[in-house]
């Protein structure tokens, strides 16, 4: 210990009162009974005073040695002065802080990785990530030969990962395999088949030279609301090489974060039972599924009407088979997934009911189209009053044929003078009722055509067929009504085409539409085209004017039913024959279109594939 370097305050006492009892001796001077006792007090205390002086002075120069000797570098010399007990409290101390050094560094580490898992776990939720994260990470707090991991791949199968920080034997890798699966299966229920593992090795390569065993190793299991779902192990050819230490910290990397995962899956579990019960109230049938294949979602609804409500862990499989023959599933998510827009797709019939199908892209975070969802919603109803209408116009129009034919014959009859000599008055008045008669013989002939298209009975009856000799027979009434109105024809043709197996009758239809739309649309003196081209699988047919053209804003209308454009002649047309020929074309398996410009002109197209007709059902 140090010495103090004050003077006491009991020899300043002591001087002082030496002081007093001198003072007190002398003005007593003449009493002797004071006097004596004052001599000896001043004596006595001077005596003390001085003695302890004394001693103050051997304390202060020990103290002058002693900082002498520390300013020298001599430390020995406070341990020298320190008592053994101060020793003992000075190394404690050294070593709390020491440990507390150990602890700050790996609570670092800890809190680096805790983070990193909780940013890269919260985007996937999956075990597998987790571990692959853990074990890439912990060469920064352990060194090893390898280290690997066990976990379950989502078809069921196991998947052994080990990555070879130094070159091992394969005997090393497949102890360190044996030791995991060991604890994995003391662990664990589930059933672990040799043959049932994959094994991925990475790292550096095998040395089948290297004869070390696995001499230290440590185990660390992943577990997820309760269950095992993984293992990591760490391996060296070292021994004695893991403390317990270093160890504990790592089981609580990988306990929390299983513990983050699990909070996360329940989350998830519980937002999923609201979203579940929200979609179990809507009336429509929805369906969505990951770009991959898996089946995220199913509401009852689609459970009820695909007829798979109570099977177990449903999957995209079981939608596909449900809806198969009826509905490409398939092939319309692909179709989604190129366009990255929503598509309607045609009506189905399942379960005596209809159904109208739209699928739209589902977008995750970076904007990548990541799924599908599909909506069936129930249009029975609808079908039926439209069933009921096309019911109502085919019964009608039937109804009306029959008079408006006679009628037909009496005004031709009265026109040609059958029923005695019309006057020109008398004629022109009867020709406009003919007139008039002709056009609702057209409106009720389409009528009959779209509710045989609408009722399915209009099928294509394929027979071969060489189109140019038949187009050219059937131009005749056509090239009539150009001539009319002084309108230049062209019909230009390959020299010879295929015989395909086409229904002549439904080609003329559409032929005969869009040749007469051509010329209606077109003024005097103005062109039409006609013209067959051959390509690898169809044969391309173009109709071209350059008449009225349709307006911008009204082309996305142009086959809907009873549709007419503004910019034409409202009472010479029915707006059916468009509807009409591209049902018959798509019935035959092909395609129909149009380019136009207003004022310009436009130009109409289809295709017959050389195949032939579909001959299937129009829908
Ligand atoms: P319709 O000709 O009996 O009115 P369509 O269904 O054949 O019925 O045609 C529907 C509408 O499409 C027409 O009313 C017209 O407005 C427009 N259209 C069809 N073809 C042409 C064409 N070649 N040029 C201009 N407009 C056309």
């Amino acid at each position: 210990m140090i010495p103090k370097l004050t003077l006491p305050r009991k020899v300043i006492l002591l001087f002082a009162l030496s002081a007093a009892t001198a003072a007190i001796g002398i003005i007593f001077c003449e009493r002797v009974e004071i006097l004596l006792p004052a001599i000896l007090l001043v004596f006595l205390n001077f005596g003390f005073a001085v003695k302890m002086l004394l001693k103050a002075m051997k304390d202060f120069n020990e103290a002058i040695a002693v900082i002498r000797k520390i300013s020298y570098g001599d430390y020995s010399a406070k341990i020298d002065t320190t008592r053994n007990k101060e020793l003992e409290v000075v190394e404690v101390m050294a070593k709390k802080l020491k440990d507390h050094d150990l602890h700050l560094s790996q609570r670092a580490y800890q809190t680096a990785m805790l983070k990193e898992l909780s940013e890269r776990i919260s985007t996937s939720l999956d075990a597998r990530d987790a571990m692959e994260i853990i074990s890439g990470s912990l060469s920064k707090v352990v060194s090893y030969s390898t280290v690997s991991y066990v976990t379950f791949e989502k078809d069921g199968q196991i998947i052994f990962k080990c990555h070879l920080e130094e070159s091992v034997s394969r005997s090393f890798t497949e102890e360190v395999k044996k030791k995991m699966l060991d604890t994995f299966r003391a662990l664990s229920d589930a059933p672990i088949a040799d043959d049932n593992i994959k094994m991925v090795y990475f790292g550096t390569i095998f040395d089948e030279s290297a004869r070390d065993p696995v001499r230290s190793f440590f185990n660390l299991p992943m577990i997820i609301g309760g269950q095992l779902v993984g293992l990591i192990n760490v391996a060296s050819t070292k021994p004695g090489l893991y403390a317990e230490q270093e160890v504990a910290i790592l089981y609580v990397i990988i306990e929390q974060a299983g513990s983050t995962i699990t909070k996360i899956r329940s989350v998830l579990a519980e937002e999923m039972g609201k979203i579940n019960s929200m979609l179990a109230a809507v009336n429509e049938g929805l369906i969505m599924v990951a770009r991959e294949g898996d089946l995220l979602v199913i509401n009852k609804e689609a459970e009820r009407f695909l007829n798979i409500s109570g099977k177990e862990n449903i999957s995209t499989f079981d939608v596909i088979h449900a809806l198969y023959g009826i509905f490409d599933f398939r092939g319309a998510m692909d179709q989604v997934l190129s366009s990255g827009k929503t598509e309607t797709f045609s009506k189905i019939k399942v379960g005596g009911k209809h159904y109208k199908i739209s699928a739209s892209p589902v977008k995750n975070n970076q904007d990548e189209k990541h799924a599908v969802v599909f909506v069936f919603s129930d249009i029975t109803q609808e079908e039926e009053i439209d069933e009921m209408k096309s019911e109502f116009i085919s019964t009608t129009s039937h109804q009306l044929r029959t008079p408006l034919s006679s009628m037909k014959w009496f005004l031709e009859m009265m026109i040609n003078g059958d029923t005695g000599a019309l006057n020109d008055k008398q004629k022109e008045v009867v020709t406009d009722i003919y007139n008039s008669n002709e056009r609702i013989i057209a409106l009720v002939n389409d009528l009959l055509d779209v509710s045989r298209i609408e009722s399915g009975k209009m099928r294509p009856e394929p027979t071969p067929t060489n189109l140019v000799e038949f187009i050219t027979s059937m131009l005749v009434d056509l090239k009539a009504q150009f001539a009319k109105r002084s309108q230049e024809f062209v019909f230009e043709h390959p020299e010879a085409l295929p015989r395909i197996p086409v229904d002549p009758k439904l080609i003329w239809q559409i032929l005969q539409n869009l040749l007469s739309n051509a010329s209606k649309y077109t003024p005097e003196k103005g062109k039409i085209t006609l013209a067959l081209s051959l390509e690898p699988e169809n044969i391309l047919v173009k109709v071209a004017d350059n008449g009225l053209g349709i307006p911008e804003f009204q082309k996305h209308r142009l086959f809907e039913k009873f549709f007419r454009a503004d910019n034409v002649n409202k009472s010479d047309g029915t707006g059916l024959g468009l509807y009409i020929s591209r049902k018959i074309v798509e019935a035959s398996g092909g395609k129909l279109w149009f380019e136009s410009t207003e004022g310009k002109g436009s130009t109409f197209y289809f295709t017959i594939p050389v195949a032939g007709n579909k001959n299937a059902k129009v829908e």
